[in-house]
């Protein structure tokens, strides 16, 4: 989850990422930057015409992962841990989950 610091969509609600572009340089996040795209009867995904919503990109230095714990975003850091490397906040220091792969020989 992330919060999204900039823009109309800013706030301190918690938004779950869709995707991840340009390794990690621009996410897509729900319901932030929605723009409308009008379409001609026909369409695939509006048969009947009209205008369509979705989610356009964002830059990932516009979001900041969400701290469960502390309820609002924060500013991470990683550390190793004895399997393997973490993600943490730097407020309250709490785990925010692994990241890359499990050492085999841990
Ligand atoms: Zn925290």
């Amino acid at each position: 989850m992330v919060v999204v610091i900039t823009g109309d969509d800013a706030g301190n609600t918690p938004r779950k990422v869709l995707r991840v572009l340009e390794s990690g340089n621009r996410i897509l996040v729900e319901g932030v930057n929605r723009a409308y795209k009008h379409v001609k009867k026909g369409h695939p995904s509006s048969p009947q015409g009209g205008r369509i919503s979705r989610e356009l990109p964002i830059s990932s230095s516009n979001a900041l992962i969400y701290c469960g714990k502390c309820s609002k975003g924060v500013r991470i850091g990683t550390r190793v841990t004895a399997s393997s490397r973490e993600r943490y906040c730097k407020v309250c220091k709490d785990s925010l989950g692994r990241v890359g792969r499990e050492k085999a020989d841990a």
